[in-house]
């Protein structure tokens, strides 16, 4: 998947921290944030308790619908997230395994916890 339409509005020391699954979640959040904000900045994508997490930042004001609109964007993003397999896409959910936290689909949920015993 081309994430060019993100990382050009990335620094240049900035780096996209999430999986594959998930990469047509951001692209469909920046088509939405870019009707709203041409100029917009994003500032970082990394996976967060679980869920996708975008810091985004405005250049220039916003009117006070549009910068709700602008946040709601972002908090749906995550909430899709949520059920959303962070390595393929398909339908998935929160598991917590101690201190680490994933959403992933069973398949992928088993694969993680092998790879984290060292299997
Ligand atoms: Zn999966």
């Amino acid at each position: 998947m081309d994430l060019s339409p993100i990382t050009a509005r990335m620094p240049s020391h900035a780096r996209i921290g999430i999986g594959p699954g998930w990469y047509g979640l951001l692209l469909a959040l920046d088509k939405e944030l870019a009707a709203l904000a041409p100029d917009y900045v994003v500032w970082q994508v990394k996976q967060d308790g679980g869920g996708m997490d975008v810091v985004a930042r405005l250049n220039g004001d916003l009117d006070e619908m549009s910068l709700r609109a602008f946040r709601a964007a972002i908090r749906d993003a995550r909430k899709e997230s949520l059920r959303t397999c962070e390595e393929c896409g398909d339908y998935g959910w929160l598991v917590l395994d101690g201190t680490w936290y994933a959403t992933l689909c069973p398949e992928h949920a088993d694969e993680a916890r092998a790879r984290r015993l060292g299997r």
